[in-house]
């Protein structure tokens, strides 16, 4: 997705774009070294997100209150780096991608978040700014309860499916092929038109709860949206340059890589 728009751009030449797998305790060394083997920045993935956010200089409004960060930025010294010569700056743009992603603005509409994990939080903290009122779901009712007291939104035990305008699965449900409608407090025939069904979790085709939201007349956006949109934004903060998210779209339909991110 992002060689597909660094071609687009004109820029396949010069940049680069390379998957690094590291383990936690040699992150923050793999990422201080980064600036000096030339790189100008990093998307930061589970289960990366808290520790990016730790060793950053500064930090964005989104990445400090949602307590994560998908995106490094190493900037030289005199755009105000340290000693070293570089400040890592730190970002979040699944927030900000989720919105993006969405057909319409959530302002005014009642939603249901499933998930309290770390993309539960971008998500959350997204539909609150633009003044949803969000209710979250979490199969641990410890961690909902805790992201809600964090963040805002409602904590619940027993949503009613209908009576939420969007439904966002933020949970790792349906990505080893699980049922949804054993796991979440959802129905398969509890959907209807009017609502709008997100699913993160992506994989080859829709997945089972999309599906079965698509066969009710649901508008449904898929987790592929949700990535080339937060993909598009880090780079647009790299690059300084409108990313091409058509490219970026159809290389993702293509081959959506990993699924696990
Ligand atoms: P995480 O922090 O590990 O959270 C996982 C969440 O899934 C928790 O709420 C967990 O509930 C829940 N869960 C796991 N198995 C479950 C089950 N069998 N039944 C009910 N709930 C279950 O992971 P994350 O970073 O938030 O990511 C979650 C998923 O979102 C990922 O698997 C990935 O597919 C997707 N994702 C997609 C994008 C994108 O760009 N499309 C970006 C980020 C994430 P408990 O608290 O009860 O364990």
């Amino acid at each position: 997705m992002q060689g597909a728009a660094l071609a687009e751009l004109g820029l396949a030449g010069e940049w680069g774009y390379e998957a690094i797998e590291v383990a936690p305790d040699a992150f923050e060394q793999r990422v201080r070294a980064m600036p000096g083997e030339g790189f100008v920045g990093a998307n930061v993935t589970v289960p990366h997100k808290g520790a990016a956010l730790a060793l950053a200089d500064e930090l964005s409004e989104e990445a400090r209150e949602i307590g994560a960060a998908n995106t490094l930025v190493f900037e030289s010294a005199d755009q105000g780096g340290d000693a070293d010569g570089v400040a890592i700056r730190a970002e979040n743009t699944d927030a900000e991608g989720l919105l993006r992603a969405l057909p319409a603005s959530p302002a005014g509409v009642r939603a249901l978040v499933l998930g309290a994990g770390g993309a539960a939080r971008a998500v959350v903290w997204a539909l609150l700014r633009e003044g949803a009122a969000v209710d979250v779901w979490n199969r641990t009712g410890d961690r909902s309860r805790r992201l809600c007291a964090d963040l805002g939104g409602t904590p619940v035990d027993s949503p009613e499916q209908p009576a939420y305008g969007l439904i966002v699965n933020t949970t790792a449900v349906g990505l080893h092929g699980e049922d949804p409608f054993a796991e979440l407090p959802l129905a398969a025939g509890g959907f209807g038109a009017g609502q709008t069904v997100v699913d993160m979790v992506y994989g080859e085709g829709p997945t089972a709860l999309l599906r079965a939201a698509t066969a009710a007349g649901a508008t449904t956006v898929d987790g592929i949206e949700i990535l080339v949109q937060q993909g598009a934004l880090s780079l647009e903060i790299w690059t300084g340059r409108p990313a091409p998210r058509d490219a970026m779209r159809a290389a993702a339909r293509r081959d959506p890589g990993p699924t696990g991110r």
